[in-house]
């Protein structure tokens, strides 16, 4: 990693503050031509208008098509000369959250200095601040001695299940991934660790009984779930970033009779690997507590953690240092949240998260970025690119 002058980031940040209104334009077209997950001809449809904006920039596009997700996009770019060095991933999604029709009540507009609307923040903001970093390379005559490569995927907002063979194979020929999720707070900061995700569900039976006239020939299966979650819960360890939360349940059918069955999903974060494995062992060793109920664990560890290596710090340090030669400053952060950099980071690539947009209220009807903030991002972006 070698630093370019100060000229460089002044330049490509005159670049993106001279295209802030045409960002803003983008990210409405983007914005209202909505892309729920599970909703797979819309997904491909915007995966159309994504292709269209890499292909207007030079870069050769494969649409990825999926049989029952929408369609990935896979732009890749080479503005050096010769042959490059290497390859630099950068990492984003199509889908959002906001099912198809949420936009009628909750339209793209501009107002307070943010635009708002469904999936501005997370994360159509971060595809438009990859096409206007694309832009300024070009316009500041960069020539980064890597291949750039943007893919954006289609089912992050659902766990990465179809996705995820194409995140992985790309990443394991990337030097680095720079992931456009959100960034946190206002000052836009990026995150270096965030903790894995584990989802599991307890399912308990039992054998149900009147409640007044033999409990005795019952097997209450609402204690036993009571038993195991408060067993469950003693697995918090906060300090090591151990999070277990029994989040939904359910159990029995009337009041007066004994309950046969019971069940209750469990939300697992954790900041370390090892300590995943421990807990998915400890999951699966539970083993019923009252005589006569049986209880059957599904699920466990989804997400592995990304966790703050040497080279993932060496990133942050180098984009911090390439923000201070704009005159900005950027910091970094932990977050309990997962995303598709967990999965990058797994491998051992080194993975920079959180390189999107600055806004707020992710997954809200308030979801908005900061517009002045969109031009400063996008030389960041193009900055690292270039020098990476
Ligand atoms: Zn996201």
């Amino acid at each position: 990693m070698t630093l370019r002058s100060k000229p460089l980031m002044m330049s490509l940040l005159r670049h993106s503050r001279d295209r802030q209104s045409e960002m803003v334009r983008l990210l409405g077209e983007f914005v209202r031509c909505e892309s729920p997950s599970h909703n797979k001809a819309a997904v491909d449809r915007f995966a159309r208008i994504v292709a269209r904006e890499w292909r207007r920039r030079g870069a050769t596009v494969r649409v990825l098509t999926q049989k029952k997700r929408g369609d990935l996009v896979r732009a890749e770019l080479w503005l050096g000369e010769g042959k490059p060095d290497g390859q630099i991933m950068v990492l984003g999604h199509l889908d959002t959250v906001y099912p198809l029709g949420t936009i009628s009540g909750m339209p793209f507009h501009v107002t307070n200095g943010c635009a708002w609307g469904p999936g501005t923040f997370d994360m159509k903001g971060g595809i438009v601040l990859a096409l206007f970093a694309a832009d300024a390379l070009r316009k500041a005559q960069c020539k980064p001695r890597n291949r750039l490569v943007f893919l954006w995927t289609s089912d992050e907002e659902i766990g990465s299940e179809d996705s995820r063979r194409a995140i992985e194979s790309e990443a394991r020929r990337s030097e680095a991934v720079l992931v456009l999720e959100p960034s946190l707070g206002r000052d836009g900061r990026l995150k270096t660790a965030r903790k894995g995700v584990g989802m599991a569900e307890i399912v308990v039976t039992g054998k149900s009984a009147h409640a007044g006239i033999d409990p005795e020939n019952g097997v209450n299966a609402v204690h036993e779930l009571a038993l195991q979650i408060a067993r469950l819960m003693k697995l918090n360890d906060p300090r090591r970033g151990i999070t277990v939360q029994s989040t939904v349940i359910s159990g029995g059918t009337v009041s007066n009779v004994v309950p046969e069955g019971a069940r209750a999903e469990v939300d697992i974060r954790y900041a370390r690997m090892a300590d995943a494995r421990r807990l998915d062992r400890a999951l699966h060793r539970i083993r019923p507590i009252l005589k006569g109920a049986r209880v059957e664990v599904r699920g466990g560890i989804n997400r592995p953690p990304l966790e703050r290596t040497a080279a993932v710090q060496e990133l942050f340090h180098h984009a911090q240092s390439l923000m201070r030669e704009a005159g900005l400053s950027l910091n970094e952060a932990a977050t309990g949240g997962g995303s598709d950099g967990n999965l990058t980071g797994a491998l051992g690539v080194a993975t920079l998260d959180g390189l999107g947009a600055v806004g707020d209220g992710a997954h809200s009807p308030r979801e908005r970025v900061m517009i002045r903030r969109l031009p400063e991002r996008a030389a960041l972006l193009a900055g690292l690119l270039a020098t990476l």
